[in-house]
Parts: structure tokens; sequence; C-alpha cells
């Protein structure tokens, strides 16, 4: 049943390992209880996401984001557990559930890449809470064309220097750890552009950070490079072939961008049907009107078939079975019907829907973003197209 709290109990647990899936989600619903309990302020965007990735260290959930090896939960990172982790944590809070994704998105790229010793220097403080991280691919210039990026990772010695700009990064000047991207020398036979991913320390001499606000609260903003020196036991994978692992990562965690729009859209439909069950017009309550029964029966369903979109693609690719169109279908489905539902829970608030404070308004602006990170909407069209034809 949709509207039953446990995802567990969904059809959900077909696509992982249900016992495994089912107690992470009991210890779920305590956590965000607790969580709720605690009223963590987040128009205090540095302080909330230190708060949060302490006690989502403290609970055990970071262990989730990176491999048994360097303190995490299983042999690697697994989607399953991933998604159902942010869908829970998306249901109370958007910037709870980007603290947690960032912890991952951010340090995935030193396990797919790093060396033993970089691996073993940062996942444990990942998984502690103790290093908070963040992933830096756009720029100004480059943003759904990622090929188009400007940062220069100049030779220097053994290592390189670092000159450039990345902007909307998520954690930028919280973040004690960036993986960062950039352009390298060409390629001498074909004069093709070629691009290195780098682990940089946030307090590397000439790492600037200037601070960007959206529309929901979420630690964001530009990381500038002038000269940063980074030394060749920090770069991430072979030369020129980094953005190889950036797009792997993409791979971990597209799919999960889907289960925080589920956590959202959840929240939504718990509050509508509560809300059009006790608000009484014309006599009567709203949930009697068969006009908005028939709405919201459209939004159910759209968004059961996200959840199995998404779950049938994190299952897949946590079995060694997954097709790029998988992910891009359920990241597309999955928030292109959440942002729908949401709407279709502020239109059923009325006037209550669109006032500050409230919880639809909330969700309206924290699920916009879905749609355009980590590759848009547009994006992931191209992604499903490509795969039709090839
Ligand atoms: C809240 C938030 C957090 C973010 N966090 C991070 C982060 O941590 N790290 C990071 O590196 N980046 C981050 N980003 C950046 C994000 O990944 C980019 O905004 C996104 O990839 C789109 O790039 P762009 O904004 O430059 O849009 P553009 O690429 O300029 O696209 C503009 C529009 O054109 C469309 N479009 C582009 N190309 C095509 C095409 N070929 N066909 C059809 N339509 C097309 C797009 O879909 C979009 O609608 C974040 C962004 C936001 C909003």
């Amino acid at each position: 049943m949709w509207t039953e709290a446990k995802i567990t109990r969904r059809d959900v647990g077909v696509f992982g390992d249900a016992q495994e899936l089912a107690a992470l989600e009991d210890r779920l619903e305590t956590f965000v209880s607790e969580i709720a309990a605690a009223g963590i302020d987040e128009s205090d965007e540095h302080g909330s996401t230190r708060a949060y990735v302490q006690r989502l260290a403290e609970a055990g959930f970071l262990k989730y984001v990176a491999p048994a090896a360097h303190g995490g939960a299983g042999e690697s990172v697994r989607s399953t557990p991933l998604c159902l982790i942010r869908q829970w944590l998306a249901r109370h809070s958007g910037a709870l559930d980007t603290a947690f994704v960032m912890q991952g998105l951010g340090s995935n790229p030193v396990t797919l890449g790093g060396s033993d010793a970089l691996a073993a220097q940062l996942l444990p403080r990942v998984v502690a809470g103790e290093a908070i991280c963040a992933f830096a691919l756009t720029e100004p210039e480059a943003g759904s064309d990622i090929s188009g990026m400007q940062t220069t990772a100049r030779a220097d010695g053994e290592g390189v220097r670092l000159h450039g700009e990345k902007c909307w990064i998520s954690n930028a000047g919280v973040a004690d750890s960036y993986v960062v991207f950039a352009r390298e020398e060409e390629d001498a036979e074909n004069g093709k552009p070629r691009f290195g991913a780098f682990w940089v320390p946030g307090d590397a001499p000439g790492l600037t950070v200037e601070p960007m606000q959206v529309i929901a609260p979420h630690p964001i903003g530009r990381v500038k490079f002038d000269g940063v020196a980074v030394p060749a036991a920090h770069r991430l994978g072979e030369p020129g072939k980094g953005l190889r692992i950036a797009l792997a990562n993409l791979d971990v965690f597209r799919v999960t961008v889907g289960a925080a729009a589920l956590g959202l859209a959840d929240r939504a439909l718990q509050e509508t049907v509560k809300h059009l069950s006790s608000r009484v017009q014309f006599g009567k309550p709203l949930a009697k009107q068969q006009g908005l029964r028939f709405a919201l029966a459209d939004v159910a369903t759209d968004h059961v078939a996200s959840q199995l979109l998404v779950y049938r693609a994190a299952g897949a690719r946590d079995r060694g079975q997954a097709t790029p169109d998988q992910a891009a279908m359920a990241k597309l489905h999955a928030t292109e019907s959440a942002q729908r539902t949401i709407d279709r829970a502020v239109q059923s608030f009325g006037g209550r829907g669109v006032t500050v404070g409230e919880t639809t308004e909330r969700l309206y602006r924290e699920v916009r973003a879905l749609r355009i990170y980590e590759g848009t909407s547009e994006i992931q069209k191209l992604v499903i197209a490509r795969s039709m034809f090839s």
C-alpha cells in the first residue's frame, strides 16, 4: 500500500536483500524521529550540515558510503541501501538528505580511484563524520557538457597545480575534502582534451570559497583554485582518465536522487491525505470530492511507478546488471513525478499550501533542484534515447 510508512513493505524488498533492508529501515524510523525531536536549525547551513553529519555517523548510516575495508558496511558501496536511507531522510528534510549523500558523492571517487594510503587516510574519517566531503565538477562554462571545463591541472614536479573555478558545489565552505576534476595537457597523438581527478583538502593554500544561495536550505558555493598544489599521491585514477571516475561515481549515486525525490513525495502524499480528510468545505471533508480523489489517485500511481523504477535500477546495479537507461529512467520519472505530487499537495492545501513555514511550501522549494543536479531531466532523456538506438 502506498500509504504504508514502511518502504520495504511496498515491493521494494524484492530488488535487494529484504532482511537487511527491513532491519535498516527500523533503524531509520527511530533515527528520523530523534532528529525531528532535536529540531536542528537549518538556517545555519554549515552548522546544521556538521550536526547532521555527526548524528548520521553516530547512528552508523555513513558506513553505507564506504567499503568494509575502510570502515564501511559492505564489500562495496551499494545503491539499494543508499536509496532506502535517502528516501527516509528526505521525508524529514532535504538538508539532512544532502548532508548524507554528499559524504558518499564526495568520497566515493577516492574509493574508485585513490591509492590505498589515501583511502585509508580519508574514508574512516568520512564514516566517523570527521571529514565533510564535496564533489567539484560543474563550472560556469561546463554544466551538462562537462567536457567544456576550463579548470586546468598543470604539471608541477611530480604533481599538478590547479587553476580555475567551480560553481554550484554542494558543501562548498563547510567541506574538509574536495574531489576536483580538471583539464590536463592535451593528448599528444590526437590533440583531444584529457581530464584528471584529484583529491584536495579543504584548507589547501590557494583554495577559496564564495557562498551561493539556492531556494531551499543547501550549503553551496563557488570554489576557486589559484595555483593549488596537488601531490602525485592525491591523483585519483590514471592521468587523463578522470572523467571515467566522475561518470562511475554518478552511476552509483544518480538513482539515489530518484530515491530522495520519493522521500519528498511520500511526505507530500501523507500530508495531503491527512489534510483532505480533515478540511471541511461545502459541508463535508474535501476527501469526499471525487475530483480531488481522482487527482490524488493519479499522483499516487505515478509515485508507485517511480518507486519500482528506482529500486529496480538500484537492485540491478548492486547485482552488476545495470544498464545506463535504468538509472536515467528512474531519476527522470521519480524527480518529475515528485514535482507533480508536491504541486498537487500545494493545490490541495489551498492558501495554506503556499504559506511560508508550511510543510508543502518547504517541499515545493526542496524538490525543484532534483530535476537539475546530477544530470538534468533532458540529459536523462538523451541517455535513455541513446540506449534505444544503440
Ligand atoms: C542544488 C544544486 C546542487 C548542486 N551540487 C553540485 C555539486 O555538488 N557538484 C557539482 O559539480 N555540481 C553541482 N550542481 C550543478 C549541477 O550538476 C548543474 O547545474 C547541472 O549539471 C546542469 O548544468 P547547468 O546548470 O550549467 O545547466 P546547462 O547545462 O546550462 O543547461 C541548461 C538547460 O539546458 C538543457 N540542456 C543542456 N544541454 C542539452 C541538450 N543537449 N539537449 C537538451 N537540453 C539540454 C538542460 O537540461 C537545462 O534545462 C548542483 C546544482 C544545484 C542546483
